[in-house]
């Protein structure tokens, strides 16, 4: 057993920081005001191969194993959760077609996708279904040229901003096996977008509902075979959990490194912060927590790769595990600052929002439980 990084992959985790310091981490705040992030950003991080992380060479993608891609988003969360959390999601839906689409839609789609000139959303949950994604009702109808869409998905990262949507549909029975995966262009008639949705976190990602009226879609745009989709999109949330959780242990590393600066300069009662056992305490729950949630996420990823038997149950673990792990250090480092922490200028309370949502999304902690217990009892 070896828990080192080769070389390559402390490579991989110095190239994404520092792109993620250059880029990203000076704007973060005025992205998160505008509510928005600059397009022009994406081809930049597409150019480093950071759009296609898992999509084969074969492909056009960079190849790399779910525990290098972790490190990606561990290292871009240092400069902002919400943007390297937004590029989870596109990573997610490019292997998406990569894995299950034909050649012609690989070759139409996956070029634009990987440099990024084109951004992609994942759409399967709506207004009425959540964590019971497979009770979704977005019904796609079989027409002569392909199918006609007509439905609602709720809380898309990227909705009114993204070129394409992987929408999952149902073009069958209910349940599961009668979802589709289709893939819908922006600018299709009868496909529209909601207002802006007013977040706690994540702001500088657009999140919005998006709304498909009898949307014509070309048969040639469903991904895959019809009635697996929604096992697709399962599929894609093994690696999406792992990158959630990546993306708070990042956030989670950045707030402590702060802290730790903060307090060999800030004093009270005549010395440094650093000086009183208490808060040296403090420090060292928070490191331990840290460390530990970085173990059992790339043991979980190291699964994955692996294909371990039990590899869903250690994403969804290390989902929790992580995503709770990260809010609970960023809230200490929020303490640790004292009023400072609350102050917008220091940085930490703009994580600690940017990081709840990871308990919710990508199926939330509870759903998580679920997978683990089912698991167990299923043994
Ligand atoms: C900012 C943001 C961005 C998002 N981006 C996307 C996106 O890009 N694409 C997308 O498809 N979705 C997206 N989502 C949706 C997200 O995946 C859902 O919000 C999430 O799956 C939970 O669904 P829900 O909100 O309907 O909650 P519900 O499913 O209604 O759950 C409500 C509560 O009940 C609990 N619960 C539900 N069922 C059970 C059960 N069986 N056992 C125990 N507890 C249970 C839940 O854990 C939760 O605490 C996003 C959400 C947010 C907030």
């Amino acid at each position: 057993m070896d828990f080192a990084l080769t070389e390559e992959q402390t490579a991989i985790f110095d190239m994404a920081y520092d792109v993620g310091q250059a880029e990203i981490a000076p704007y973060a705040r005025t992205w998160e005001a505008d509510g928005t992030i600059p397009r022009e950003l994406w081809p930049k991080l597409g150019a480093l191969g950071l759009a296609g992380l898992y999509v084969p060479e074969e492909h056009g993608g960079s190849g790399l194993s779910r525990l290098d891609a972790t490190l990606v988003f561990e290292a871009l969360s240092m400069a902002c959760p919400s943007v390297a959390a937004f590029l989870s999601i596109h990573n997610m839906c490019a292997k998406m077609i990569s894995s299950f689409g034909d050649d012609a839609l690989r070759d139409r789609m996956l070029p634009s996708a990987l440099t990024m000139e084109s951004v992609l959303s994942y759409c399967l949950t709506e207004p009425g279904s959540g964590s019971d994604a497979a009770a979704l009702k977005t019904r796609a109808e079989r027409s002569n040229e392909g199918y006609t869409v007509t439905g609602t998905k709720a809380f898309i990262s990227g909705g009114g901003y993204s070129d394409a949507y992987i929408v999952m549909s149902r073009t069958g029975e209910d349940g599961p096996k009668g979802v589709s995966a289709l893939i819908l262009e922006d600018g299709m008639e009868g496909l529209t977008y909601g207002g802006l949705e007013d977040k706690m976190g994540w702001r500088s990602q657009p999140t919005r509902q998006v709304q498909m009226d009898a949307v014509a879609v070309p048969a040639t745009n469903l991904l895959g075979e019809e009635g697996k989709g929604f096992t697709y999109a399962m599929m894609g949330l093994d690696g999406g959990r792992l990158n959630i959780a990546a993306c708070s242990l990042g956030a989670a590393q950045a707030a402590l490194d702060a802290t730790l600066a903060y307090m060999k300069e800030r004093k009270a009662f005549g010395k440094s912060l650093t000086e009183f056992q208490a808060l040296q305490f403090r420090l060292a729950e928070l490191e331990i927590e840290l460390q530990a949630a970085r173990v059992f996420l790339r043991q979980a990823a190291w699964k994955l790769d692996t294909g371990a038997p039990d590899a869903t149950k250690h994403c969804a673990m290390a989902k929790k595990f992580v995503t709770e792990a990260g809010s609970r250090i960023v809230d200490g480092c929020l303490q640790l600052h004292g009023g400072y922490g609350y102050l917008a200028d220091y940085g930490i309370e703009k994580l600690s929002r940017d990081l709840r949502v990871h308990q919710i999304l990508e199926g939330t902690n509870e759903i998580m439980r679920l997978i683990v217990a089912r698991d167990m009892l299923r043994a």
